[in-house]
């Protein structure tokens, strides 16, 4: 499937795109994604797999829905907790067909 253009949560419009992330200063590695929040993007590095890449969005995603959550996590908390919520979402909706539908008012 191909990527979304863009996200929408609370009225706040974020446009999707692939290409080059910041190099992460602990790993040397590029991050997978990132929100830029100035900019109202979320950037997805373009040297992954598609699979990964979907994963990547969803980790991207929850950023944005717990920016918004008004919760004072520690930076590994969050990123732990947007890995779990990413992972989840993808394994709801692969294991129920139903899922997006439904929730999406058109089942
Ligand atoms: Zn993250």
């Amino acid at each position: 499937m191909k990527l979304p253009k863009t996200f929408t949560y609370m009225h706040h419009t974020f446009n999707i795109e692939e290409g080059d992330t910041e190099v992460s200063e602990k790993t040397g590695n590029h991050y997978l994604g990132q929100v830029n929040w100035r900019e109202d993007r979320i950037i997805l590095y373009d040297e992954q797999t598609p699979q990964v890449m979907k994963s990547t969005l969803a980790h991207e995603l929850y950023h944005i829905v717990l920016d918004r959550s008004g919760l004072d996590l520690d930076e590994g908390s969050l990123e732990r907790l947007c890995d779990i919520m990413s992972y989840s979402l993808i394994e709801m909706a692969l294991a129920n067909p139903w899922f997006g539908e439904y929730f999406n008012d058109k089942g």
